[in-house]
């Protein structure tokens, strides 16, 4: 019997996709190959463990798998060590605390009112509950973070653990500053580049990996790989925090991330993933993705001063990555109205909080901006052009049904330009 109630579910996503604007930083389309890797009897194979170690049988494949993935990952970011099972990036950092810290440990992260994520210290999740969290931010004038303060921050909290890294920072990461700062106290360093991760590894911002004693990260951002999260470690971690066994041996690091993550916060390891995330590392190593990654950046800058030129107040003042975030308040204008208008007309952007937000969380002052998935999509400086005319028309009234209607019907024609996923290829 076919599931017609989730299939049609499935054709109406797709169709969504297909006919609006993606803004949503976080977001992307994946290849076919992507897509068809992740859909396949991978699926079924139980795996715990790690490849040439599992608890089960029938392994022979899939271990050949998840180690393509892991030396694909390895090449492409200059890592010595990786572990693709992370089920996500929230669970790949939950992972790393879990190796790396005691319950009660202070921990340092950026503010997640002010760009960070929540699975850096927030007191609603996993991180912000068993550890003690402290947090660096923004400048409110320049929006920038002040590394001399970060440096006081870290003198005065005297973390384990320092953890860099953003869902809305707009600028690339000063990550040997960081590792300075840690080394002075003692601190381990953790650069999460969930959202940069594909421009780092095109080569086009700083690369975390020679600095940082652990990289994290999601695969599913500018990366343009499956939904998931991934483990590194560069080529001179010195181990500082290994385990000393009963016979004064160090347990590797490496071995203690392993088991943070297996068996310390996940079961199973999503094969189907893997062999997608596997597929999505080999595009990566592809010139083209360079490619790829220096249009997002120019895409995004274009916007970024379009958006200036217009009278928005873009956080910092302008991008070094993919996404911006502006500051609606002076369009008097929130983020949850902007985002509701804008949707309608089938762009989709996220509110979100803006350093110093006078409005709450589900509200917000803000919204973020990004261009991983349009870039995709094929567009170039021109079409970015005409998204912020749209955007800017939608946001000068936002109530005006017609105006929103008759926008979306301009938008939905014009997507019909830049063609996702070939029908074919279309589950029945
Ligand atoms: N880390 C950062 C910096 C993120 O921006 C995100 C997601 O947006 C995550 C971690 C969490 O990733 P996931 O949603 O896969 O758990």
């Amino acid at each position: 019997m076919k599931d017609t109630v989730i299939f049609d579910l499935i054709h109406e996503e797709l169709d969504r996709q297909r006919k609006g604007i993606e803004l949503i930083a976080s977001e992307n389309f994946t290849s076919q190959a992507v897509l068809d890797a992740m859909g396949t009897c991978l699926t079924n194979k139980y795996a715990e463990g790690y490849p040439g170690k599992r608890y089960y049988g029938g392994c022979e494949v899939v271990d050949k798998i998840e180690q393509i993935a892991i030396d694909r990952l390895c090449t492409l970011f200059g890592a010595e060590y990786a572990n693709v099972q992370p089920h996500s990036g929230a669970q790949a950092n939950a992972a790393v605390f879990l190796a790396c810290l005691t319950p009660g440990d202070r921990i340092l992260g950026f503010n997640l009112a002010h760009g960070g994520h929540l699975s850096h210290g927030s007191p609603v999740n996993y991180s912000g509950k068993v550890y003690e969290a402290h947090f660096y931010g923004v400048e409110q004038e320049t929006g920038l973070i002040d590394m001399d303060k970060v440096e006081a921050t870290a003198l005065e909290v005297n973390p384990k653990l320092i953890v860099c890294g953003a869902s809305a920072y707009a600028r690339d990461w000063d990550y040997a500053r960081f590792r300075a700062i840690a080394d002075k106290v003692g601190a381990l360093l953790l650069a999460d580049i969930a959202h940069p991760a594909g421009l780092i590894a095109a080569g086009l911002l700083n690369n975390p990996m020679d600095h940082c004693h652990i990289v994290t990260s999601t695969t599913h951002k500018t990366l343009r790989g499956p939904r998931g999260g991934i483990i590194m470690m560069g080529k001179n971690f010195d181990n500082p925090w290994g385990r000393a066994t009963k016979n004064g041996e160090k347990i590797k690091m490496s071995a203690i991330l392993n088991s943070g993550v297996f068996p310390g916060m996940q079961g199973g390891p999503l094969e189907h993933v893997i062999a997608a995330k596997a597929v999505a590392f080999q595009e990566a190593l592809q010139p083209e993705f360079k490619e790829y990654g220096i249009q997002v950046m120019k895409n995004a800058q274009v916007m970024a001063d379009a958006f200036v030129q217009k009278g928005y107040k873009v956080i910092s003042g302008g991008t070094d990555n993919h996404l911006m975030l502006l500051d609606l308040r002076s369009k008097n204008v929130t983020g949850r109205d902007a985002e509701n208008a804008l949707v309608r007309a089938d762009i989709t952007v996220n509110k979100n909080m803006v350093p110093f937000d006078t409005q709450s969380p589900m509200v917000t002052s803000g919204i973020r901006v990004g261009t991983a998935a349009i870039t995709t999509r094929g567009f170039k400086e021109a079409d970015c052009l005409k998204v912020i005319d749209w955007i800017d028309t939608i946001l000068s009234d936002v109530k005006n049904e017609g105006l929103i209607i008759a926008t979306r019907n301009e938008i939905n024609a014009y997507m019909e330009n830049f063609p996702l996923y070939a029908e074919q290829n279309v589950i029945a």
